[in-house]
């Protein structure tokens, strides 16, 4: 069976890298021989997409559910970090859109920041929630539902691109959202981040996987340039804030494929000091756990009287017990 061209260069050729995904299930992974793009070797159609999640990934689509507070707390911590980041490079009060906004605490924290922030999400599993408890902008919507206007001076792509069919055409119609010279800042795992066991790797929802080099050739063939690359080699996600210039460049890092497959291949071979940094992480990932069962229940519930949205704190499972007996 003949393979659909490379997203990223158009070639055809492929090298296969993997037969499983990181639950042991099928999935076959191919890597791009000229460019070093992995992805899934069959790409899922639009409408297996579609059916993939409405049954599989979300349960709930109505836009009523509700996201669970220790959740909400990270995505707001999340929010922060990213405006955090971009922030001291967009201009105040500018026109800012979040592609795949999910529960809506990054839109909330831009717009806290006096940014216009607004988002988009396509499954609107939480729109309720952002609407009527964040006071958040979100709306339900496609990316390619907006037209391309160029009025936007920011947006946002986080941990999305991964998700979708072609980066490229999610790329090219999101240059022509933003103004020129405007920002584009996107975040997705990193595919060469140490400690991502190769089992563990590949995921049925991730249909392409990056690396620096790949995200950056991508990026630049559809008119953008690097700003800024937060985090570094060992952060599991790739933080970049590109400039909308656009002059798209197609240039191929041709060292990049051997360089991924070789780094896949790769095994036990981690450094004492890579060991030493990820038990650090770890171990700040478990104190975190602690913080967030101690103090999520409070924060959600403050968070959204400060946005001015209605309170409705569930009751405590230990009163309604208490009040059972
Ligand atoms: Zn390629």
């Amino acid at each position: 069976m003949e393979l659909a061209e490379c997203d990223l260069c158009g070639n055809r050729d492929f090298e296969a890298i993997s037969q499983k995904d990181r639950h042991g299930e099928m999935l076959e992974t191919v890597a791009c021989r000229q460019c070093g793009l992995v992805r899934h070797a069959v790409v899922p159609t639009e409408q297996e997409l579609q059916e993939f999640y409405s049954t599989n990934y979300r349960k709930a689509y109505n836009g009523e559910s509700s996201p669970g507070v220790r959740r909400i707390m990270r995505a707001w911590k999340n929010g922060t970090r990213i405006c955090r980041q971009v922030q001291p490079h967009l201009k105040p009060q500018g026109r800012v859109l979040e592609v795949g906004a999910g529960i809506g605490c990054t839109v909330k924290v831009f717009d806290q920041n006096g940014f216009n922030a607004e988002g988009i999400d396509p499954g609107s599993e939480f729109l309720a929630f952002s609407r009527d408890k964040l006071k958040a902008k979100v709306h339900t919507a496609n990316v390619y539902d907006l037209p391309r206007r160029s009025d936007y001076d920011a947006i946002l792509l986080v941990h999305v691109i991964e998700h979708v069919r072609s980066p490229r055409a999610a790329l090219e119609h999101i240059a022509g959202l933003i103004k020129p010279g405007g920002m584009f800042y996107v975040e997705c795992p990193n595919l060469q981040a140490p400690f991502a066991r190769r089992s563990r790797l590949f995921h049925t929802a991730h249909i392409h996987n990056f690396v620096p080099s790949t995200l950056m050739m991508l990026a630049r063939s559809c008119g953008f340039q690097l700003v800024q690359r937060f985090g570094d080699e060992q952060d599991p996600n790739l933080q970049m804030l590109f400039q909308h210039c656009g002059e798209p460049q197609m240039e191929i890092d041709s060292a990049n494929y051997q360089r991924t497959v070789h780094e896949l291949a790769r095994t036990n071979a981690v450094p004492y000091t890579l060991r030493l940094r990820y038990l650090r992480d770890r171990l700040k990932k478990l104190v975190g756990y602690v913080d967030e069962y101690a103090r999520a229940q409070r924060f959600v519930d403050q968070l959204i009287k400060d946005c001015g949205g209605l309170a409705n704190s569930p009751v405590p499972s230990a009163a309604l017990a208490n009040r059972a007996a």
